[in-house]
Parts: C-alpha cells; sequence; structure tokens
C-alpha cells in the first residue's frame, strides 16, 4: 500500500516542478522501480479537431511521422477500445473487474486512457522490461495515475492557450489603436492580415473587398484558389462564415448594417480550422468591418477635404485636380512642369522596431521638411502610405533634379526627436527621390510613371539618392 501512496506522492511533484511536462520522461519512468523494471513510457493525446494522436514527449508530433504505419494504426485501434474496455493488458482489451479480492497479474505492456470530462483525450502506455507480477489493485493506481497526468496536460495545454490568447488581445488592441488614427485602407488591410497570418498556423490567408457587387482580392497580391472564390460566393449580408465540407478552408464575412463589404478566407495547408482559430477570425472580421465601413464614410467627408490628415500635405485627391490643372497649363502656356516622387527608406524599421505612433511621427516630420525646402508655388501631397510627392511648376528637369537633391539632403539632416522609454532619442531617416519631366502630349498619369520608374532605380542602387528619368 505504501508503496502505492509514494508512487503517486512523487508522481504529483514531478508533473508539478517548473520542468515542461515534455522533459519529465525519465523522471516518471524512475517512479515505476517499486514495482519493476520500465522499459518504454507513452503519453499520447488526441487531438479533437483531427483525430490524431500526438506524442507529449517528443514535441507533440503525430505518431504517424514517429512510428511505422502499423504501429500507429494499432494505437488508434487502442483508443477506440477504449470505450468499451479499461485497459489493454498485454494486448488484450479488459474492463476492470470491481469489488473481488486482490489477483496477481502477470503484466508485460498495460495501456490505459486519459480522461477529460468523460471523453477519452488520449492514451498512456507502460512496458515493463521483463514479465511483471503486479496485483489488481496497481491498476487502480494507474487509474489515477492517468488522472494526474490529464491534468497536468490540460493545465500545460491552458498556459499555452493563455500565451496566445494574452498576445492576440494585446495585437488586437495595438491594431484597434492604429486604426483609430487611420483610414487609409491600403495601409490598415496589409496589418489585419498580417496579424491573421501570425496567429492562424499553418493557414494562407486572403482578404477581398466587395466593389460593385464583385469580391475583389485586397491582400495578398494573388489568389488562385477557385474553392475559395466558390465558398464566398455563397456569403450573403447575414453570414458570419462559412466553412467547406473537410473544414479546411473557412470564408468570413466582412458586414455592416446589412451590407456584404468583403471577406476574410482562411485556407489550410494542413488541418482544419481549429474553434480557436475560427474565434479570432470572427473577432478580427468584425474590426476589419469597422474599419472598412469608416473608411467608406470617411472616403464620403473627404471629398470636400483637400489636405490629408496626418501630414497635413495634400491628399491624393487634390492631387489628382491640381495635376489637371498643372499639367493643361503647362500644354496651354509651354512652360515645363515636374514631379518628384519619394519613398522613405526601410520605414518598416521604424514601425517594427518603435511602433507605428513613431512611425506616424518620423512620417509627419519627413512631411513638414519637404514642405519647408520647397517653394510656396509647388505642391507637395501624400501620395499614399509613406510616399510622398510634390508637383514643381515652371521647373525643368535639371532644376527639379537639384530641388530633389535639397529635399533629400534636408532629410537626412533633420534626425527626429522621439521619446523612447522616457528617454529622448534622435531618429535618422532617408528619402530616395525619383524625379521626371511632364512630355507635352502625353497623359498626366505618366508623369508618375515616370518618376516611379526613376524612384525605382534610386531604390535599387542603394537608397539615399536622387535618380532622374530622361524619358521624353
Ligand atoms: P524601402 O526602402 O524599400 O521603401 O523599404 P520600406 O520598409 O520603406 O518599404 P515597404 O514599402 O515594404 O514598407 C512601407 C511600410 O510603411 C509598410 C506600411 O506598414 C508602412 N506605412 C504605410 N503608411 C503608413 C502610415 O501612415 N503610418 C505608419 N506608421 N506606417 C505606414
Ligand atoms: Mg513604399
Ligand atoms: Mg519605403
Amino acid at each position: 500500500m505504501i508503496k502505492y501512496i509514494n508512487f503517486l506522492e512523487n508522481i504529483t511533484q514531478i508533473v508539478n516542478t517548473d520542468k515542461p511536462f515534455g522533459e519529465t520522461e525519465q523522471f516518471i519512468k524512475e517512479n515505476f522501480k517499486d514495482f519493476g523494471e520500465l522499459e518504454t513510457l507513452n503519453i499520447f493525446l488526441l487531438d479533437n479537431n483531427t483525430k490524431v494522436l500526438r506524442d507529449c514527449y517528443k514535441e507533440m508530433k503525430p505518431i504517424q511521422e514517429i512510428f511505422e504505419d502499423e504501429i500507429a494504426v494499432k494505437y488508434n485501434n487502442t483508443i477506440d477500445e477504449f470505450w468499451f474496455n479499461d485497459f489493454i493488458i498485454n494486448g488484450k482489451a479488459y474492463k476492470l473487474p470491481q469489488n473481488i479480492e486482490e489477483i496477481t497479474i502477470k503484466l508485460k505492456s498495460l495501456a490505459f486512457p486519459i480522461y477529460k470530462g468523460d471523453d477519452i483525450c488520449g492514451l498512456i502506455e507502460i512496458v515493463f522490461n521483463s514479465e511483471t507480477a503486479v496485483q489488481l489493485s496497481f491498476l487502480h493506481v494507474m487509474k489515477i495515475f492517468s488522472s494526474i497526468i490529464a491534468l497536468k496536460i490540460q493545465n500545460t495545454v491552458l498556459d499555452e492557450k493563455m500565451h496566445t490568447n494574452v498576445e492576440f488581445y494585446d495585437s488586437m488592441k495595438s491594431i484597434a489603436k492604429i486604426i483609430e488614427t487611420q483610414y487609409e485602407l491600403t495601409y490598415i488591410i496589409p496589418l489585419i492580415g498580417e496579424m491573421l497570418d501570425r496567429f492562424i498556423e499553418d493557414h494562407l490567408i486572403y482578404i477581398f473587398l466587395r466593389n460593385n457587387d464583385k469580391f475583389e482580392l485586397f491582400w495578398p497580391k494573388s489568389c488562385n484558389d477557385e474553392r475559395a472564390k466558390a465558398l464566398m460566393l455563397q456569403l450573403d449580408s447575414e453570414s458570419t462564415y462559412l466553412l467547406s465540407d473537410d473544414g479546411k478552408l473557412g470564408a468570413f464575412a466582412m458586414t455592416t448594417e446589412n451590407n456584404l463589404l468583403g471577406c476574410i478566407i482562411a485556407k489550410s495547408l494542413s488541418e482544419r480550422l481549429k474553434p480557436k482559430e475560427i474565434d479570432y477570425l470572427e473577432q478580427l472580421t468584425r474590426q476589419a468591418s469597422i474599419t472598412i465601413s469608416r473608411a467608406n464614410s470617411y472616403s464620403e467627408v473627404l471629398q470636400y477635404a483637400t489636405l490629408d490628415a496626418l501630414t497635413g500635405l495634400n491628399n491624393r485627391r487634390q492631387l489628382e485636380t491640381r495635376l489637371k490643372q498643372e499639367t493643361s497649363q503647362a500644354e496651354r502656356q509651354g512652360h515645363p512642369l515636374s514631379v518628384i516622387m519619394m519613398d522613405i527608406d526601410f520605414f518598416k524599421n521604424f514601425n517594427d522596431t518603435y511602433g507605428h505612433a513613431i512611425g506616424d511621427l518620423v512620417l509627419k516630420e519627413v512631411a513638414n521638411t519637404v514642405k519647408q525646402t520647397l517653394r510656396e508655388s509647388d505642391i507637395p501631397a501624400r501620395y499614399g502610405g509613406e510616399e510622398i510627392c510634390a508637383l514643381l511648376p515652371f521647373t525643368d528637369l535639371e532644376q527639379a533634379k537639384q530641388v530633389a537633391e535639397r529635399v533629400r539632403q534636408g532629410v537626412e539632416e533633420h534626425e527626429v526627436p522621439v521619446e523612447i522609454d522616457e528617454k529622448v532619442q534622435n531618429l535618422k531617416v532617408t528619402v530616395s527621390i525619383g524625379v521626371a519631366q511632364y512630355s507635352k502630349g502625353s497623359k498626366p498619369e505618366e508623369l508618375y510613371i515616370k518618376a516611379d520608374e526613376a524612384l525605382y532605380k534610386a531604390k535599387k542602387n542603394g537608397r539615399n539618392r536622387v535618380e532622374i528619368n530622361d524619358k521624353i
């Protein structure tokens, strides 16, 4: 009797140490010494979503990856036996007899289930080195042993879940904060996409928005999945989400006030979507819906706005209006018109290292420097994201190049003071700039295309530099 109590006490202690459960195998094995020498100790957990058994002592790998097919099948059949029997002793299934006298059993191998409530959630197998005689009460002790392990496993899984949950909610909060101050979908949607990518393992994420009753892919750049497209066509304004029959593909509807705005697709590379992942997807989809509908109403209001809210520069719409005016004036009066197009170098690093609020600040400072460097008659605008563009009327390519060089230098010299952990740090920022001149008779938008090509060259040639496009 004392043997049993000691054993259970030791096991409880082992599983309650700070050691990760995956490292306790040897310690548990040693504690069987009062009954016999243990050759094997297997603890497998049943993944209820996929019905796959995973090895707790082999980084939770599916047992199919560890054992030969035959053996893996044997274990899967064993799990099924446990719905009707309590133990597999030397390969044969038995129910545990109640209230009978102690009998001696000769054991080589023994397998028994792990329970979570009334459900079987795994199995334990022990194999002795040689045939070993034990009392029937040993089997009762193994039942208690299994419940100690079950509790430990549940706590471990719970811990991990809580850990991911805390991270998820932290990310949700920071995304909510960014979204409050931004209304540009080209900036926000990729953030949502990247966050989903991080929390939904082994799945590809696609974000579609509806435009004139058609779904258009917004993020990432391509999606060739016909099944996904078929699934999303089944969504309507009252849907929350739909799963494919095999559970590996999910379409989550972004809706507002009975309007279907778009959808988020999660496509599995291996396993079906887990309930927790569906939960995450639903929450982020809701967040995305609010953002998109707000961005839509913003854009109605913004029809009348001419300035960009963050930088105070002209906004994109105003830039379009001014481009048309300036090109037609240049045509009529025959004076030159140029554009400089700049993009902050490695801007993503500011966001990633210091957070998006600091990124915003850097962008604002660069915008200020640009404004101050240009003349009154120049037209600086936020082209999109961290790209700033300026129309330079009465300026030819050579002069525009000089302006661009002044801007580039101004940005480089003006470090941005930011407070990080209560200390002021000066951040160095640089921009790459492309320059182009308007050619008479060409389409106004071609001016951007030419400047963009030069900008691309500036990036390719090492950044923090100016390149011109001298194509006519
Ligand atoms: P490169 O030198 O090649 O331009 O590198 P990069 O990191 O600047 O390039 P990339 O285009 O990959 O990254 C631009 C980033 O700017 C991505 C986007 O999250 C961020 N961004 C765009 N608009 C804003 C904004 O308004 N505020 C902040 N904080 N970040 C923005
Ligand atoms: Mg960019
Ligand atoms: Mg950039």
